[in-house]
């Protein structure tokens, strides 16, 4: 078990520091030429890897062409061409009411406040997060996706479970120049590291300031389990 910094806030710098160091490199790994392709790949990656998503979006793009195109397409035909993405139904019903919605409301343009966009269909806080920081730049918030949402709580910054309870605790303690970064630098981690079941915190280097820490440690504060 590492030893955390005394403070969240001195803990989150101390993450973000290590963590640049180690990733330095670390951006969104969703392919997209445009807002509309982003927000259409971010609905998509919901409990899905982004590597399969960059996989079916890349004839999806050069199918559909503009918002009309998906608003007017046949929900079964569209779902069908997403037939490798979890829950595709359901995701080809967002895309094609979140476009009819965008060529009604906003003259086809992407909006670009968390409130407009959280209103289209199947865009929660999340997804509104990330078009707005990759899609105009906006950063308001914290992304928190599984992998922040678990190293998050195992490297103590947070004891929260939900995710916006966990983005609020991280938007106290986390500097406002690395809330973009924050989220991609975990994501990282959590695919090269600290993975889900079985984390190489032999290999971390974040072991010496972590509560989770293997070596000695009892608990993975991410589950309130003993490892
Ligand atoms: S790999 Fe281990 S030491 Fe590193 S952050 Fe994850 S739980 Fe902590």
């Amino acid at each position: 078990m590492g030893t955390p910094r005394d403070s969240t806030q001195a803990q989150a710098e101390v993450v973000v520091d290590r963590l640049e160091d180690e990733y330095p490199d670390s951006t969104i790994s969703l392919r997209y030429s445009n807002r509309l392709e982003l927000l259409i790949a971010v609905i998509l990656s919901a409990q899905c890897t982004d590597e399969r998503v960059n996989k079916e979006t890349k004839h999806l793009f050069e199918k559909y062409d503009g918002p009309e195109d998906y608003a007017n397409a046949d929900q079964d035909e569209l779902a069908e061409d997403l037939n490798s993405i979890t829950y595709y139904n359901s995701k080809a019903g967002y895309i094609k009411s979140s476009c009819k919605t965008i060529l009604e409301d906003h003259d086809g343009e992407v909006p670009d406040t968390m409130d407009e966009l959280t209103e289209l269909s199947g865009v929660g806080r999340k997804t509104a997060n990330v078009v707005l920081q990759h899609g105009h730049d906006i950063v308001e918030g914290i992304v928190v996706d599984t992998h922040v949402q678990r190293l998050s709580r195992r490297l103590g910054l947070t004891e929260e479970e939900y995710p916006e309870r966990i983005e609020e605790d991280l938007m106290g303690i986390v500097p406002e120049e690395s809330w973009q970064e924050f989220t991609h630098l975990c994501i990282d981690h959590g695919r090269a590291v600290c993975t889900a079941q079985n984390p190489d915190c032999g290999d971390c280097v974040l072991a010496d300031v972590c509560p989770s820490e293997k070596g000695d440690g009892e608990i993975d504060l991410a589950s309130g389990d003993p490892w």
